[in-house]
């Protein structure tokens, strides 16, 4: 598709981003919308929108959400390439695409080059969907190239809602992935570890990465949710919402709802996810 061209200059767009959306490409967004919606096994879930680039816009506008970073994830080596493809063709003010690279891939180090040279700002990683930990040694390669390539890294962490209680993910496994590359710049989806918050206190909470919002807001615990936000620094927290699996006005709410200063939750908002994804460089 193209990409969607917005009237508005980029100075204009709302300053808030969501630093975790997904969409695929036109042809293939309502099937993989069914796919994934019947995976659901930990709760069940609805897309609030049709999986396509212009669905996410749309939803993002209903929001008020200026900005996305758009996460794809690569489920076999062969989608690596034309994930880069599609990401790169539908970048713009408003869509700032993390591409993927997995870990089966032969030529790691030349496809996150390629990703780089592409121009975007990232890459996604989800151990379940890539069946890798996030301390393997494969997962440790693509980081060292995407920190080497100035690329920052999204990873999903902690349980997923399609499987099961698998370790892929863990608070641990995030901390061991930073510490191996200290350099990257790198985001741990869910607070660092969906439906493990008492893991994320004792293994992720405080660490010099950045943590984002989606599915914790109305799910971890308020009094472990505030002492995780207590506990991190406040420059490295972002708003996320997992759209379409969640709905971006809602989250939008429930993030504006939490204890954080103005400061606070306005770096969030934008500071943070423009520093991380390196939107200013
Ligand atoms: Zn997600």
């Amino acid at each position: 598709m193209t990409p969607q061209k917005d009237a508005r200059s980029s100075a204009e767009l709302p300053h808030i981003i969501d630093a975790h959306a997904h969409a695929f490409p036109d042809r293939i967004a309502s099937a993989a919308i069914a796919k994934l919606t019947a995976g659901a096994r930990w709760m069940p879930v609805r897309a609030v929108f049709d999986g396509t680039v212009a669905g996410l816009t749309a939803a993002m506008d209903r929001a008020g959400i200026g900005c996305a970073l758009l996460c794809s994830v690569a489920t076999r080596p062969e989608q690596t390439a034309k994930i880069t493809d599609w990401s790169a063709a539908v970048a713009s003010d408003r869509i700032v695409p993390f591409a993927s690279v997995h870990p089966d891939c032969p030529d790691i180090e030349a496809q996150v080059d390629r990703i780089a040279a592409a121009g975007l700002k990232g890459l996604k990683f989800h151990p379940q969907y890539m069946a890798c930990p996030l301390d393997d040694p494969r997962t440790l390669r693509i980081a060292r190239r995407a920190a080497d390539a100035g690329l920052a890294m999204e990873v999903h962490a902690g349980y997923d809602l399609s499987y099961g209680r698998d370790d892929l993910g863990s608070p641990a496994a995030v901390r061991r992935l930073h510490e191996a590359v200290p350099h990257l710049r790198l985001l741990a989806c869910h607070l660092g570890g969906w439906q493990r918050w008492d893991e994320v206190l004792r293994h992720v909470a405080g660490l010099p990465i950045y943590l984002e919002t989606s599915y914790t807001l109305g799910q971890c615990p308020p009094q472990v949710l505030e002492a995780i936000l207590s506990r991190h620094p406040a420059e490295r927290l972002l708003f996320g919402t997992d759209a379409p699996w969640a709905d971006p006005a809602e989250q939008l709410a429930r993030f504006q709802a939490l204890p954080l200063s103005d400061a606070a939750r306005r770096a969030a908002l934008w500071d943070n996810p423009r520093r991380f994804a390196g939107l200013d460089t």
